[in-house]
């Protein structure tokens, strides 16, 4: 037997707005917050707050703007009824923060409303009381200041499931004050205050003309306000602009707070939340926030603020690159605030220029465009083995006869960061890599090397590596560097030697990989090697073929370990297919790949697990320490350098200044042998030169 249809009926005008009303207004920090747009859209300077039981019983604000004429005053709690927008096509540029004349209609549809109001060139104020978007009856003439005093009260006293769903007074309290919080910040030039009814002290409370810091001081406190830093970034490309305050990477805390205005409205983008939040992992301990206030005014045609009618959560066109955007001016600022991490944002492609800021971006394709953009690890993903080549970095190589096998060997590819990583906490220095999550260390051998280079640092030269200028090249082996009043010879081949050890041990499992653009058969690297004098091969040794054969199977055997804790992948066909990634843009020397790989088979002592990594790691940075060979004479400038060779960052001098000395500075911890063994040599003191002066 069939079912009975229902009977449609219409629905009373009443029942249906009072549902859409619930819509809009689905708590008092709702409906606060349109009342407090209202306010600000009638250009006040000061906007008072009383609330009631978490607004619920009443929520009032009186502000000193500009008032409703009394003529108004009978439609304005009427749908659709707005001063703002005229016809259709100002949706495109509206500047205020209403629109639609939907707030007041909503709120008299759920709660009773009475409005007080006072325009300036009005005799006396005017006061009316309002059901169901209604007059209750005619306006009253009445006592009262220039401005506007909305109270609603009995919020939902028709909505029962509302009341009911919304039952803890005390946590609409805080929603209250976490919108009456923010507006102030972003409003500083207006004074908020919010009070509980009958209450003397108030909850909270900004002077006028303010500034965004010092509310910020006095509604989240010292701590957070203490360690800002100030966004200021425009991209005329994608016409947006944002300004804003961000905590610094020293703060964090277990709830991130995160303010974002678009063109003055408050509103959520959990895109663009996630995507700062992530720029902040790289700097923060483990599930620890920033908090971030941002304002973003971005041209009104591109903002769809029509997305739901609590109009809180925006899409905007060319979200991405907008993100990514800011993305790049906020970590530039982190990197800024703290030179132990410079060297990150150094551009990965030799050639490439160091430009930080990502304003390359193409609007129309919404994307990355062929510029250099600022790649975070979590995104560095190459797809184009064009990029990173050695050869932007190695001289034609001399011995004839293995100059194709080494070629092939030597073309790296991508750089790519592991994907498994965690911070390290142990560190008292940020150390190298692509540090999103790092994988924590737990092996005792390696902990004990970490700790065995802690323990052996010479104090003073960490802080003069820390402070120091970096003068100039003196050669390919020297380099001069300024100190206080000194000036001291340093050995920049023996410091990178030691330099990329430490890197081994403090980044020990975490190394991204350098790829070689083809895989490099061990075996033709292992006989060019055997084939060297270095390698003090003799007739005894046996014959080199088996010798080599020998090296593929033993360093297959690891293979395993290699690619797990070294990032040296090997293939089933013995070919080598990725190196360690020690340090951004630096690559070794490919002309030492076949002797590092003759030295892994020989020299390191795979016995014992904490002497194994320590000759292995010794091994590697043997190989990746900056030779003399390094690069080509004259030729620096080859493919893809422009102009002077200092400015170019394929050419030596540049890799020493700015990724060598960059990483001395921030990661090196000087042994104290360097103090002895000529490492570092002082060769002038400025004082001392005066008295030779004095003299004269
Ligand atoms: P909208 O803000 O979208 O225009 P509302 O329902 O929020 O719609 O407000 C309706 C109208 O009431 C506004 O356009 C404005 O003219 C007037 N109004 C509301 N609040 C205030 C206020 N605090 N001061 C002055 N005018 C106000
Ligand atoms: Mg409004």
């Amino acid at each position: 037997m069939a079912m009975q249809p229902g009977t449609i009926k219409r629905l009373d005008e009443v029942v249906v707005n009072r549902i859409a009303a619930g819509e809009v207004i689905q708590r008092p920090a709702n409906a606060l917050k349109e009342m407090i747009e209202n306010s600000l859209d009638a250009k006040s300077s000061s906007i008072q707050v009383t609330v009631k039981q978490g607004g619920l019983k009443l929520l009032q604000i009186q502000d000193n703007g500009s008032g409703i004429r009394k003529e108004d005053m009978e439609i304005v709690c009427e749908r659709f009824t707005t001063s703002k927008l005229q016809k259709f096509e100002d949706l495109n540029s509206i500047a205020t923060y209403g629109f639609r004349g939907e707030a007041l209609a909503s709120i008299s549809h759920v709660a009773h409303v009475t409005i007080t109001t006072k325009t300036a060139d009005s005799k006396c104020a005017f006061k009316g009381s309002y059901v169901d978007g209604k007059l209750k009856e005619a306006v009253k003439p009445c006592a009262g200041n220039v401005g506007t005093q909305i109270t609603v009260e009995d919020l939902f006293y028709n909505i029962s499931t509302r009341r009911k769903a919304l039952k803890s007074p005390s946590e609409e309290h805080a929603k209250i004050a976490e919108v009456v919080s923010r507006y102030a910040i972003h409003n500083c030039n207006v004074g908020f205050t919010l009070k509980k009814q009958g209450e003397n002290t108030s909850d909270v409370r900004t002077p006028a003309k303010s500034s965004h810091v010092d509310n910020i001081r006095t509604i989240y406190g010292p701590s957070v306000a203490k360690e800002l830093l100030e966004i200021e970034h425009e991209d005329k490309k994608l016409s947006f602009r944002c300004h804003g305050f961000v905590t610094n990477a020293n703060y964090s805390m277990k709830k991130g707070i995160f303010l974002l205005f678009i063109n003055h409205r408050l509103v959520d983008s959990s895109s663009l939340r996630k995507a700062l939040d992530t720029v902040y992992q790289a700097y923060l301990p483990k599930n620890m926030h920033p908090f971030i206030y941002l304002s973003v005014e971005i041209v009104p045609q591109n903002v769809d603020v029509n997305v739901h009618p609590t109009k809180h959560e925006v899409h905007f066109l060319h979200e991405d690159a907008i993100i990514s955007s800011i993305q790049s001016a906020i970590e530039t600022k982190l990197l800024g605030a703290n030179t132990s991490r410079t060297y990150y944002t150094q551009a990965l492609l030799p050639g490439a220029p160091v430009s930080l800021d990502n304003k390359e971006v193409d609007p129309a394709t919404s994307k990355s465009s062929g510029a250099p953009e600022k790649t975070y690890a979590h995104h560095m993903v190459r797809t184009d083995s064009r990029e990173q080549k050695l050869d932007a970095f190695i001289k034609p190589i001399q011995t004839v006869s293995s100059v194709d096998r080494l070629q092939q060997a030597t073309s790296l590819a991508d750089p790519q960061p592991m994907d498994t990583s965690t911070k390290d906490q142990e560190m008292e220095l940020p150390s190298c890599g692509s540090q999103q999550k790092k994988r924590p260390v737990r092996l005792t051998s390696v902990l004990t090397l970490q700790e065995e280079i802690r323990q052996n640092m010479h104090k003073n030269l960490r802080e003069m590596f820390q402070f120091h200028k970096f003068v100039g090249c003196v050669n390919r082996e020297f380099s001069l560097m300024q100190h206080q009043t000194k000036l001291y010879l340093v050995n920049t081949s023996k410091l990178s030697c030691e330099l990329f050890y430490q890197l081994m041990i403090f980044d020990f499992g975490n190394y991204g990989k350098l790829r070689l653009a083809e895989p490099a058969p061990i075996h033709d690297l292992a006989m060019l090697a055997l084939d060297l004098e270095e390698s003090g091969w003799s007739e005894a040794d046996g014959p080199k073929d088996d010798l080599a054969k020998y090296i593929v199977d033993f360093l297959k055997s690891k293979a395993e370990m290699l690619s797990d804790y070294f990032s040296m992948e090997i293939d089933q066909e013995g070919n080598l297919c990725t190196l360690p990634l020690l340090l951004e843009h630096y690559t070794p020397n490919m002309e030492g790949l076949p002797m590092f790989v003759l030295r892994l088979a020989t020299e390191v002592n795979w016995d014992e697990e904490k002497n194994c990594f320590h000759t292995f790691c010794r091994e590697t940075s043997e190989f990746y320490s900056f030779k003399n060979s390094m690069f080509p004479d004259t030729s620096d400038s080859t493919e893809g350098s422009q102009g002077e060779e200092e400015s170019t960052q394929n050419s030596w001098k540049w890799t020493v200044e700015h990724v060598l000395f960059s990483a001395f500075r921030n990661f090196l911890f000087p042994p104290k042998t360097f103090a002895e063994n000529s490492s570092i040599l002082q060769i002038a003191n400025l004082p001392d030169l005066y008295k030779v002066f004095e003299r004269c």
